[in-house]
């Protein structure tokens, strides 16, 4: 490949032309290789850093569009919501806010129990709606436990429009004030259409992916979101009295 040739007392090293311009071209192609995966990697962080610009959304007031309070599907008797049903048990729920679908969890069992464990452990499966979530929830209520999986419908977004007819002012402001949550910078907020609620207070409480855990009374709820669905396991756990 190349040859020491000596000249007095300098030595040179003769390469062939074509040798050497092959090792030049080599070179210009791992440095330009280098210069591409150098600007690739860099894109690929500045992306990450723009995925990463998310801020905290809370719900604007809106007014109510309900013209008789008698008739909110929350505090009111409205004949479409099943919430008379539940209003006052101890025990917690989850409501899918777009089909206004209330699910009772069913935590403790208060029915005489002359078979323990025969009857309280059960699982139900349902839907919500058209384009609803859809529930499975694992009941033992002999252990005070209720474990709930939730898979989003197509239309799980919250959706202001019908259920600020069906809410009067002090219900959906209420409402508004657990939908709080976290999105893109400059977008509008998305939250699920979901919210737990103790049906003995109905006090409404936030069901968002950044939710983790709450006592709710003496209940202990644990909460684990993402883009497809929900965890949602409810315990009864009463203070110990030592
Ligand atoms: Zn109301």
């Amino acid at each position: 490949m190349w040859k020491i040739s000596k000249q007095g007392k300098a030595s040179y090293c003769l390469v062939r032309l074509e040798i050497m311009c092959g090792m030049v071209l080599l070179l210009i192609v791992s440095m330009v290789s280098l210069i591409f995966l150098y600007c690739r990697q860099n894109k690929h962080v500045a992306e990450e850093g723009g995925d990463s610009n998310y801020e905290y959304k809370i719900q604007p007031p809106v007014e109510s569009e309900l013209s008789e309070i008698a008739e909110c599907y929350l505090c009111g008797n409205n004949k479409r919501s099943l919430i008379g049903h539940y209003r006052g048990n101890d025990d917690i729920g989850i409501i899918c806010i777009n089909q206004w679908y209330i699910a009772g969890l069913g935590v403790r069992s208060f029915e005489e129990q002359d078979s323990i464990g025969s009857q309280n452990h059960r699982t139900s499966r349902f839907g919500t709606g058209e384009g609803g979530d859809f529930f499975q929830i694992s009941q033992d209520s002999s252990r005070g436990i209720s474990e709930v999986e939730i898979d989003y419908g197509e239309n799980s977004i919250f959706d202001l429009k019908v259920v600020k007819g069906q809410l009067c002012q002090k219900c959906l402001d209420q409402l508004l004030n657990v939908l709080d949550c976290y999105g893109l910078e400059g977008e509008e907020a998305q939250p699920r259409d979901l919210c737990l609620i103790d049906f003995q207070t109905m006090e409404l409480y936030a069901l968002q992916e950044h939710n983790r855990s709450y006592y709710i009374r003496d209940y202990y709820v644990q909460i684990h979101m993402d883009d497809r669905g929900a965890e949602v396991n409810v315990f009864y756990m009463p203070p110990s009295s030592l």
